[in-house]
């Protein structure tokens, strides 16, 4: 059993953080509240503890201090109806007298919400005295904030120092993103297949280099496959291309054949005469792209090609999608891989999804609970996996 599991909250106050940093529509409603949700068991095992529970979070980019649209006030309603019968208070400083107060106030069973982390320049700096005031809040300190745990920020990183091993831990949310990280990562069964996808090969080449060292297969498809493909000699058309990066997409493919690390780009793509969901469509060779035509999924060659490999492998690790899924015509390829990719699960492979766009092609096909693990963290699980360690994990694993 985990640390947090077995721990007694009672009559202990838990400064949690969270990450509440969800979407709000023009009239502050929320439109994903996956974040919120997936802190509440959390919560939750503190206040059946009969401990108390105090929440801090980040919340959008405010630039200059305090800003109404970026108050955490926005989400107390909803955050009731997610906690049902308990009563929760709010602080609109996060630190302060009001909050001390507050925050000594809070009874067994209630919840103290504090206001905006980021209203003060300090929480993103890692300031040592905000972070300070911070935990003085609580008795004991809960890291549930996956999405934040890359950064070295007052009260996801530097925080921890003011708590000994025994008061500081992650909650249930954060321990599950780390086991699956690390199955992952350390642990993974052979064959291990990465699926690699999106629109910048920039953005993905520290990942696609660390899992060099690790993968049996890596597939890459989406916008980023076209840079490989004319680092090929391949003719693209007006695909999306970083020319900047061509030696490097070479460079990669060089270091993967002498790791014997099997590199998959799609055969065919879907080609479209502009970035356009009413655009005339065609199928091409992805090395034979005519001009003023641009790759916009990956063909059905691909898809069969992809299936196959899928289908063999053991652990399965997918980021990004395989084309601009956004728009029906061209959301067949991350369709059929989502689909592949649950299969292979049911047939007893372990899969981990992460990275914002693949979480919502599986959300969006209805395979979230198909694949063994969806994380919540985008540009922490990249960083994860590109072997970095995230000063979030690092805190509260180090005494
Ligand atoms: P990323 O944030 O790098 O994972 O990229 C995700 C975005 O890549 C999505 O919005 C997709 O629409 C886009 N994308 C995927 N394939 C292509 C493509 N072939 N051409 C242009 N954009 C693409």
């Amino acid at each position: 059993m985990s640390q947090f599991s077995q721990h007694n909250f009672k009559n202990q106050k838990a400064l949690i953080r969270v990450d509440f940093n969800v979407p709000l529509d023009e009239h502050f409603n929320i439109t994903d509240d996956t974040r919120m949700k997936s802190a509440i068991l959390t919560i939750k095992k503190v206040l059946s503890d009969g401990g108390s529970v105090i929440l801090m979070s980040h919340f959008g980019r405010p630039k200059n201090g305090p800003e109404g649209k970026f108050s955490l006030k926005h989400l107390l309603p909803h955050l009731q109806e997610l906690l049902g019968d308990v009563k929760i208070a709010f602080a609109d400083d996060c630190i302060g007298n009001d909050a001390q107060q507050k925050a000594h106030d809070l009874k067994p069973g209630e919840v103290l919400l504090l206001e905006n982390l980021r209203f003060y320049k300090e929480e993103e700096k890692g300031d040592e005295a905000f972070a300070k005031k911070l935990s003085e809040l609580g008795d004991i300190y809960v890291n549930d904030a996956f999405g934040t745990a890359h950064r070295a920020h007052a009260s996801t990183a530097v925080i921890a120092k003011y708590f000994s091993a025994d008061k500081k831990m992650f909650g249930l949310l954060m321990e599950a993103e780390v086991a699956n990280a690390e199955k992952v990562m350390h642990k993974s069964e052979k064959p291990f297949l990465a699926i690699i996808g999106g629109a910048k090969v920039s953005d993905k080449i520290l990942i696609i280099e660390n899992l060099l060292e690790r993968a049996t297969d890596i597939i890459i498809g989406g916008g980023m496959a076209y840079t490989f493909m004319k680092a090929m000699g391949g003719k693209i058309g007006n695909s999306l291309c970083e020319d900047d990066r061509l030696d490097k997409a070479s460079e990669l493919l060089k270091k993967a054949e002498e790791k014997g690390v099997c590199i998959h780009l799609p055969a065919d793509s879907i080609i479209a005469d502009k970035f356009d969901a009413a655009a005339n469509i065609s199928g091409a060779l992805s090395n034979d792209i005519p001009d003023g035509w641009m790759g916009l999924d990956i063909g059905e060659m691909a898809c069969e090609t992809f299936k196959g490999v899928i289908h063999h492998s053991k652990t399965i690790l997918w980021n990004g999608p395989m084309g601009v899924f956004e728009m029906k015509n061209f959301q067949h390829g991350t369709k059929t891989i989502a689909l592949a990719v649950a299969e292979a699960t049911a047939n007893g492979a372990f899969s981990l999804v992460g990275g914002g766009d693949s979480v919502a092609a599986v959300n969006e096909f209805d395979l979230a609970d198909k694949v063994s693990y969806v994380s919540t963290g985008g540009g922490a699980l990249l960083e994860y996996f590109e072997g970095k360690e995230l000063p979030g994990i690092k805190a509260i694993r180090e005494s």
